[in-house]
Formats: structure tokens, sequence, C-alpha cells
């Protein structure tokens, strides 16, 4: 017999960037917390996904590495059936609460993305997974698991951070350090992801990138914007 399916999720996980998250849990609603940034590009993020899919009423919707909910939230406000994963308890925990209080209603699940696979495969139009492929031990079955997830002609986005000498000063000293935008040890930059490999890891997975956008923050203004600047945070538009 041929198993032509993805590999259980066992193991892919870091326990202590689990711990991390879910020690900051009860503060992913707060604006002024350190989810302030997530906070500050989530309609940005929101809008871009909205325009390449055009519109997102009516879409089935998987939030990898949810957290809070801050985007699924977003995506399920405007009309999407939105359902968000996550491997720390306590952010779901958080999610479903702020859902109840906001009725905007999204359905969160304590799933590994490479179980949902098994479970659900070729179910949603779009997938999701942000700020999250650099906290996982092996980001290439993510991809994967995000390939078997999404239905034929779907979409899948990811946004990370870029792995050079920039991305380091940039993303580590100046947002963890000198700006504390982020507190100390949010990110390893080891585990940053060049455009170039998770180009390779999506197209192996049958994933073809579509539009690749960068992140700017200017410090003076505190205001995010897209361009064309991948060498730090970039967000990768594929379909499959
Ligand atoms: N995607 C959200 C949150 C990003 S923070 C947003 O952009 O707003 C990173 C999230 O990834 C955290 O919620 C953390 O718990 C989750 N995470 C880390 N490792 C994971 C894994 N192996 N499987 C699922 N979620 C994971």
């Amino acid at each position: 017999m041929t198993t032509n399916v993805p590999a259980p999720s066992s193991g892919n996980v870091d326990q202590a960037e689990l711990d991390k998250f879910s020690a900051l849990a009860a503060r992913w609603w707060d604006p002024h917390s350190e989810f302030k940034p997530l906070h500050a590009i989530n309609p940005l993020r929101l809008n871009w996904i909205k325009d390449l899919i055009g519109g997102l009423a009516g879409k089935q919707i998987l939030d990898i590495g949810c957290g809070g909910g801050i985007l699924a939230e977003s995506m399920a406000a405007a009309g999407a059936t939105v359902t968000g994963i996550d491997l720390a308890e306590k952010s779901l925990k958080v999610a479903r609460l702020h859902g109840l209080e906001s009725g905007v209603p999204v359905t969160y699940q304590n799933i590994s993305a490479e179980d949902m696979a098994l479970a659900h495969p070729g179910q949603f139009d779009v997938v999701t997974c942000m700020e999250m492929l650099e906290h996982v031990p092996d980001p290439g079955s993510i991809v994967r698991a995000c390939a078997t997830l999404v239905k034929p002609g779907g979409w899948v986005f990811f946004s990370t951070l870029n792995r050079n000498p920039k991305s380091f000063l940039f993303a580590i000293v100046g947002a963890e350090y000198v700006l504390r935008l982020l507190p100390r040890g949010t990110h390893n930059w080891q585990s940053f992801i060049r455009p170039s490999e998770l180009g390779a890891s999506a197209r192996a997975a049958g994933l073809e990138p579509h539009e690749m956008l960068g992140m700017g923050y200017n410090p003076f203004t505190e205001h995010y914007s897209l361009n064309k600047d991948t060498s730090v945070n970039y967000l990768m538009a594929t379909r499959k």
C-alpha cells in the first residue's frame, strides 16, 4: 500500500516557542502589548488577502498558528467562515473568549497543521499561515500541510522573516533591543527563512508563488506599510 499522505504531526513543534506565546496569552487583544505590531499590520495583510482572493465573503478559510485570533477574527468579520488552529491552548482560550465578546464566529481548534491536513484535505479556499513558520522546527512540513489543506486553485498566504545581516539588525537588534517593539528572545535569527527557501518549499509542495511583498516599519512615524522591500519582513501569496 502506498501512503502518499502527509506525515502525522507529532514532533514538528518547539515547546519553548509555544511557551513564549502562552506566557503572553492574556495580552493578545491589548493593542499596546507585545502584540501591538500584529494589531498594527493586521489591516494591511487583511486588505492584501481580500484583494487577491476577490473578497472574503463566503470563503472557507483556515488560519494556522492563529494565536489569539487577530487575523482569524478580522477575516470572519468580513464574511469568511474561519477556522483557527494553534498548539498553544491558552491562546485558543483567549481567542474563544474574545469571539464571544465580539460576536464574530470563528471555530478554534488545538490541532497541528499536519493533523488538520490528514483530517481535512482539500477543504479550504484559503489557508493563512502568518508569522508562524519561523517558530517551528520543520517549516517545510507546515508548507506541505498547507498545500494539502487548500482546494485546487485556492490560495495559501505566508508571512515570515528573511534571513540576512539586515534582518538580524532590524528584526532582532532593532525590534527587540533598541525599539523594544517585541520582547527579547521573541525570534531566533537562525530560524528565519529566505524567500528563495520558502518559494522552493512552496513549489515542491505544489504551490505556485504569485506575489511577494515586503513590510516596512518607520520608527519615527510608527507606521507600517507594504512595499517591494522583502529584506526583513515579507509576505508571500501562493496558489495551488
Ligand atoms: N498568526 C498570528 C499569530 C502569530 S504568533 C498572527 O499573525 O497574528 C505565532 C503563533 O504560532 C503563536 O500563536 C504560536 O502559539 C503559534 N505556533 C508556534 N508553533 C506552532 C506549531 N508548531 N503549530 C501551531 N502553532 C504554532
